[in-house]
């Protein structure tokens, strides 16, 4: 007899296991993608304003499961309670604002001599969405919502570390009569189930979101069928502070630009550009903040950064840096992946820990002299997806914002992600957009048909 392959998920914060989930096989795969493609033809066909009801549902289920939901991001990915109250609430709005975009997706009619020319907007068909474990539950989401809004099935196959949160919103999409089958979740590995996905012929998209580097081989492994493909990958973002903006609100905002999700967060500002006549003083200001960051237990509302995800993610960061180097803050002993808060200084912007991504509560700090050279570091990278400006000089601010090669910048702020504005990276960071007022169209080709009016040659 076959032995089936089981994932163990454990709390990142105590060690401990919290459930075991049987890992997808190639041969699940192949049995969801044909019940995916039943349950497409059917949700295709239904009427966008019944669609758009089940989709509310849904988002409705979700809205009263809010609290399970983010108790159980806590237990199997260790975020802070509070943060996971507001990744269960994006999937909620996320899908309440799908469902608006069901009803709002059309064609358009374009004038051309002889007859009727118009253009349809079809599903694609059965969407693979793969996804990360550093924000299990909305990245899940932004493939998913927008794909079923616009008439897909999808199959959704969560990080090895981090499948319970997705199984539950399965089992509210059934609860909320979503048809059978439209919204599956196959746990499993990547090698297994994910490559299964990539390499299906019944599976018309793929939307990844995970590092550069498997992104790439997916991209290659998508060529060959001419799979359409988003992908959201690494980043190794800037935190711009020029000397003519409020230096200390930009020190202070500056622990949280990079420690959120304990730095594994693929929008961290890693990067912190200090001009060189302000330097000392932001440093006289961050170095505070960072020491006093109150690390530990997820659950507590007290809490202000978790543990790392792993001991693997635990080995990766400290391969970059040792705990105790640079400004740094204090972590648990263990059990559970703990990593102090750090900000290096005096780092060559060459070096590993300033050039490639760590993921985790790590930022390096470079002085530069003036605004071409604050342009030049910041864009001094393979990566472009998120940055911040921190200036009172708002033609400054906006010569930079266009300089800069990366798809989501804020000026005197960190925050970057809103579901109803587009999401995703230049350069390696990745491939198309998610989120927006144009999600729904990354998940239909479009048709032209001209219908001619002159009739048959006489
Ligand atoms: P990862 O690339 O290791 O894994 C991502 C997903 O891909 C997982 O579900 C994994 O099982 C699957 N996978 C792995 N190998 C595969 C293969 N050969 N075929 C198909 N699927 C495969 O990434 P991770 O460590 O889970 O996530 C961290 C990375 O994600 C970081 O680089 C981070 O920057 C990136 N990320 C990007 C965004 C964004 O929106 N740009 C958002 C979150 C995370």
């Amino acid at each position: 007899m076959l032995e089936v392959l089981k994932l163990d998920v454990l709390n990142p914060a105590t060690e401990e296991v919290v459930a075991t989930v049987p890992a997808a096989t190639p041969q699940d795969v192949d049995a969801a993608v044909a019940r995916a493609a039943r349950a497409q033809e059917q949700w295709a066909a239904t009427a966008p304003a019944d669609r758009a009801r089940l989709l509310r549902r849904f988002a409705a289920q979700v809205d009263d499961h809010l609290e399970e939901l983010a108790q159980l991001e806590v237990r199997e990915a260790g975020h802070l309670i509070g943060n996971a109250r507001w990744e269960a609430g994006n999937v909620r709005d996320l899908l309440d604002f799908s469902a608006g975009g069901v009803e709002r997706l059309s064609g358009r009619q374009i004038p051309v001599p002889g007859g009727l020319n118009v253009t349809l907007l079809e599903p694609l068909g059965v969407v693979g969405v793969i996804a990360p474990w550093n924000f299990p539950m909305p990245i899940a989401a932004w493939g998913t919502a927008p794909a079923l809004a616009a008439g897909n099935a999808v199959i959704l196959k969560p990080a090895e570390t981090t499948p319970l949160t997705a199984l539950r919103l399965a089992e509210l999409a059934l609860a909320a009569g979503l048809p059978e089958g439209l919204f599956q979740v196959l746990p499993g590995e990547g090698a297994v189930a994910g490559s299964a996905l990539v390499e299906h012929p019944g599976v018309a998209k793929i939307v990844f979101t995970g590092s550069t580097r498997v992104g790439k081989q997916i991209m290659a492994r998508c060529a060959d069928r001419v799979k359409r493909l988003t992908l959201e990958l690494g980043g190794k973002s800037p935190n711009i502070v020029f000397a003519d903006a409020d230096v200390e609100a930009a020190a202070l905002a500056t622990p949280m630009s990079y420690l959120d999700n304990s730095g594994q967060d693929c929008c961290a500002r890693t990067r912190v550009l200090v001009q060189r006549s302000v330097y000392d003083r932001f440093l006289e200001t961050v170095a505070p903040a960072i020491e006093s960051v109150v690390v530990g237990d997820p659950a507590d509302e007290k809490t202000q950064m978790g543990p790392l995800i792993s001991r693997a993610q635990l080995d990766r960061v400290r391969s970059f840096v040792t705990p105790g180097d640079g400004i740094h803050g204090t972590a648990p002993e263990g059990p559970g992946f703990w990593f102090p808060p750090t900000l290096l200084t005096d780092v060559d912007p060459d070096a590993p820990v300033a050039a490639e991504e760590v993921f985790g509560p790590v930022a390096v700090v470079i002085p530069f002299e003036d605004e071409a050279d604050a342009i030049r570091l910041a864009n001094a990278t393979e990566y472009g997806l998120s940055g911040s400006i921190w200036t009172r000089d708002v033609g400054r601010a906006l010569r930079v914002s266009q300089a800069v090669r990366a798809g989501n910048l804020s000026v005197n702020s960190h925050s970057s992600v809103r579901y109803w504005t587009p999401f995703g990276g230049y350069k390696q960071s990745g491939l198309g957009r998610e989120l927006g007022p144009d999600a729904l169209h990354a998940f239909t080709e479009t048709k032209n048909v001209f219908i001619s009016t002159e009739g048959p040659a006489q």
